[in-house]
């Protein structure tokens, strides 16, 4: 067989999702709560999923855990999805719509997976380049919106690599003026604070989505879905029976009963971002952008694929997006504990000697 022949064009044109999987001493590249579960409450984590009966199915579209969601949400239960983590959800989406001809707005940059899952799904993806302030182009996305009618949009705000929030007057002006889905993707919101959810109820094209991933439970792969009860019945025809493994829903039930800590887990965090910024501003050649996630995107004077391989051979791995243009020199670094991020500021300020700022 002529593998080339069988594999559609899209996927053949591009390339899978880099992950570093190596292990660093230091690992501030994926956006994780560098944090994990308590020691005194492993024990209690432990016995949960010792009594899992690994033998059956886990329970098909999670229905307790997305009950005890939208509780959470303040919606009903045939609002929420729950998803293996985010990027399930992302898909899911893009399957629904994805025909002949349509067509799915991204700005620019954004996070990968919008313009990946989209194209396996056999869409066509429009960019739209953020501002000069990384905030939405309002302008040109109503002149596309209005060109190409795009059926799903994605809007992360806080926005990643970029780690600002988009202006809320921006978001809402783009899902009043879309004929399609818009998507708010708020998986960064615990470092944030404020929230789209209550505008489902004006916009029944609005989606949000959450994760678990950034607020300690990136290893078991949940995000959620909430939109109107009439889209989440089309979406739930579309996700797989069993998406969500019953470890996973194990692991929700875990962090739903313990919210408390890993929320304010997350106030810490924003507190190490903003020592973090503070000292990253500090350093000459470095340019830090304000930060509403829990990471901080910042160019260099030098060239940034130089800096971040230096990084790697001091055991510090953060995420280089050197892409020429606006993000021409960029990296992106995870608010880490203050050891961590410790141990990166000092590697930074000696490689920057190095290369002589
Ligand atoms: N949305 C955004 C904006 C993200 O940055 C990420 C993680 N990098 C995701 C979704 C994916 O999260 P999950 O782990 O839930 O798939």
């Amino acid at each position: 067989m002529d593998i080339k022949s069988v594999i559609k064009e899209e996927v053949l044109a591009h390339k899978a999702y880099p992950v570093e999987n190596l292990p660093y001493p230091v690992k501030l590249d994926a956006n994780e709560n560098p944090l994990t579960i308590p020691e005194e409450l492993r024990a209690e984590f432990a016995t949960r999923l010792a009594a899992i009966p690994l033998n059956r199915y886990p329970e098909a579209g999670a229905p307790i855990l997305t009950a005890r969601f939208a509780a959470g949400f303040g919606v009903a239960e045939d609002q929420v999805m729950i998803g293996n983590g985010s990027d399930e959800l992302i898909q899911i989406l893009c399957s629904a719509v994805a025909r002949p001809g349509a067509e799915v707005m991204i700005p620019t940059p954004t996070f990968a997976m919008y313009s990946i899952s989209p194209v396996n799904a056999g869409c066509r993806v429009v960019e739209v380049p953020l501002d000069a302030a990384f905030d939405l182009d309002v302008a040109a996305m109503s002149a596309l919106i209005s060109a190409h009618s795009p059926v799903l949009t994605f809007l992360a705000s806080p926005n990643n690599p970029t780690g600002n929030s988009f202006s809320r007057d921006r978001i809402e002006a783009i899902i009043a003026r879309s004929p399609g889905i818009v998507v708010v993707d708020e998986a960064y919101q615990n470092f944030y604070g404020q929230t789209f959810l209550p505008l489902i109820a004006k916009y029944d094209n609005l989606v949000i989505l959450r994760t678990l991933s950034k607020i300690g439970f990136a290893a078991a792969r949940l995000g959620i879905l909430v939109g109107r009860s009439e889209l989440v019945y089309e979406l739930n025809k579309v996700r797989l029976p069993y998406n969500l493994s019953a470890l996973s829903q194990a692991a929700a039930g875990f962090y739903l009963d313990h919210e408390g800590i890993f929320l304010q887990q997350a106030q810490e965090i924003r507190l190490w971002r903003e020592e973090l910024y503070a000292e990253l501003l500090t350093i000459s050649g470095i340019h830090p952008r304000r930060s509403d996630a829990n990471f901080i995107f910042f160019s260099c004077d030098f060239d940034s694929d130089r800096i971040y391989s230096m990084l790697l051979s001091g055991g510090v791995l953060v995420k280089n997006f050197n892409v020429p243009g606006k993000i021409k020199n960029f990296m992106r670094v995870t608010v880490g504990v203050p050891e961590e991020n410790d141990i990166f500021i000092k590697k930074l300020k000696e490689i920057l000697q190095q290369l002589g700022a």
